[in-house]
């Protein structure tokens, strides 16, 4: 199978309970809840995505004809001495192509294989880290997972969603190009937290730190 891939950077986690790790980001392309076309994001299922997962323009972007090629070039990003190397697959939607082949060929390069999803697949055995961010109105079937990340705020209930099996569970501002519309979910996200102490928040550090 060939993979399509948006890019492929070195970098730290920016968000949730990893954040400040060290990591090589794995972006696919493609996500089944949005085509990534501007013009039709106000009928797509998720409406607020802040990232290109359609122009395969980013670094190392391309289609990659099979694992082993992938997991090099992954491997090929990670310069750090001692610690776990940690690659953190992320779409788009990557339950859309990780596979098991990929799974083992990147934890043959030694790394621990990370994933952020949507929850609309369920996750592959042998992913070691699931973060789920669910989206208001899909099918959400993954409802396990390492960390719950919930871009706030959104038409979801909390409570309903404290009772689900997460060892980590964050509310992170849903961000927006209208500044007074980005505070307000900041405020909102904190006042929600402070509310519901099962909740942490999340703060995009990457976007404070002006790094990728
Ligand atoms: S599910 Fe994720 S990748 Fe897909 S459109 Fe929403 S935020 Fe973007």
């Amino acid at each position: 199978m060939s993979y399509r891939v948006q890019e492929i950077f070195a970098t730290l986690q920016g968000e949730g309970a990893q954040s400040g790790r060290a990591a090589v980001f794995l972006r696919f392309a493609g996500c089944n809840l949005w085509n990534g076309d501007p013009a039709t994001r106000e009928t797509a299922v998720c409406r607020f995505c802040d990232t290109d997962f359609v122009s395969l323009s980013g670094p190392r972007a391309g289609v990659y004809p099979d694992a082993r090629s992938l997991a090099e070039t992954v491997k090929s990003l990670w310069n750090a001495t001692g610690g776990e190397p940690l690659v953190v697959c992320t779409g788009g939607e990557p339950t859309l192509q990780l596979d098991s082949r990929l799974v083992e060929a990147l934890h043959r390069e030694g790394f621990s294989v990370a994933l952020e999803t949507n929850g609309t697949n369920t996750v592959l055995p042998g992913v070691d880290w699931i973060t789920v961010s669910p989206k208001a109105g899909s099918r959400w079937i993954q409802k396990t997972g390492h960390e719950l990340k919930v871009v706030w705020p959104q038409p979801l209930d909390l409570i309903e969603l404290e009772a689900l099996e997460f060892q980590h569970r964050f509310l992170q501002p849903m961000d927006d190009p209208d500044p007074a519309k980005a505070a307000a979910n900041r405020r909102a996200s904190v006042e929600a937290c402070m509310a519901r102490p099962a909740w942490r928040l999340s703060f995009q550090m990457h976007k404070a730190l002006g790094i990728a």
